[in-house]
């Protein structure tokens, strides 16, 4: 096992729980599982794989070391579609559900009762907007449990107002849900707004580039000032995420929440994947006339304050 499998069963148990000391519990028993997993599998490459759901009880246990997992069924299939323990394996499925069989009981040992509430129905007070970047995981860096976000990603965190599909999440989160913040979070290092700088073609996801393509030659001028390539970057991710926010707020969702009075603010954030941590962009639009404020401030202000910053 790697020490980068071990961060993502870590990533896997953080989000289990509302409280450190949990976490810090949760975390120490897959790990330790985990650690047991590594040692079995390097002692049973000469047995044949079976199926992925045989190994575990109705409990979520394994059910016996003779079903062990193995990591070496030789030849490899070809990937195909429908299920298949060859493909589960060729995709590391089976540590994946051994993951979540560890996640579900480490849960339930501390919260006997925790999927039941869960099945009961959610109360998210956050809807989150995101990028599907892997490394911008919104439950765990808010450190949030099952039932607390409410979220959509895509890729570069983008909002138009012709994507039904964000603009019905949009509408479920406010009108059914009636979360109090919609953030809407763009990260440093987004892939999608690094190729949308460039001229490069790269297909299908062109098109989807092309409304961040948009944004950035609204802020041409001001972008094309900043000589360090990554620092226009950073610029245009936030400029992106303004972008959104602001799209949000002049979606008709938005403008009859709060001409019905709903208490429903609209926050532009930014997550920096080299430390952790999440800074605000300056500006929160809780009604139409701070809607209206932030489309009267020009390009160049905006540019100049974050120059100042
Ligand atoms: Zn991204």
């Amino acid at each position: 096992m790697t020490a980068d499998t071990t961060q993502t069963k870590e990533k896997f148990t953080i989000t289990t729980s509302t409280t450190t000391s949990s976490t810090e519990n949760i975390t120490t028993q897959v790990k330790a599982l985990d650690i047991k997993d590594s040692q079995k599998s390097a002692h049973n490459h000469h047995k044949h794989h079976h199926h992925l759901l045989h190994k575990y009880n109705t409990n979520g246990e394994e059910a016996s070391d003779d079903d062990e997992d193995d990591e070496s069924c030789s030849p490899r299939s070809p990937v195909t579609l429908g299920p298949s323990p060859s493909v589960a394996k060729e995709h590391g499925l089976s540590r994946l559900i051994k993951n979540n069989r560890a996640w579900s009981k480490a849960i339930k040992e501390r919260q006997p009762d925790f999927f039941e509430k869960c099945s009961q129905g959610q109360q998210p007070k956050v809807f989150w907007i995101g990028c599907s970047d892997s490394r911008v995981p919104e439950n765990e860096l808010l450190q949030l449990a099952p039932g607390e976000v409410f979220t959509h990603r895509n890729i570069a965190n983008v909002v138009v107002s012709t994507d039904l599909n964000c603009l019905s999440v949009l509408q479920y989160a406010v009108e059914v849900l009636k979360v109090e913040h919609v953030v809407v979070c763009g990260h440093y290092g987004c892939g999608g707004v690094a190729a949308a700088l460039g001229d490069h073609s790269y297909g299908l996801i062109d098109h989807w580039l092309g409304n961040i393509k948009e944004v950035k030659a609204q802020h041409q001028d001001n972008l094309d000032q900043i000589q360090d390539k990554e620092e226009k970057c950073r610029a245009l991710v936030e400029i992106n995420a303004r972008n959104s926010v602001l799209t949000v707020a002049k979606s008709p969702i938005m403008k009859a929440a709060w001409e019905r009075g709903q208490k429903v603010e609209i926050v532009g954030l930014v997550y920096d994947i080299q430390t952790g941590l999440l800074g605000e962009l300056g500006y929160h639009v809780k009604n139409a006339e701070d809607l209206k404020a932030q489309l009267s401030v020009d390009s160049s202000a905006l540019f100049s304050a974050r120059a100042a910053s």
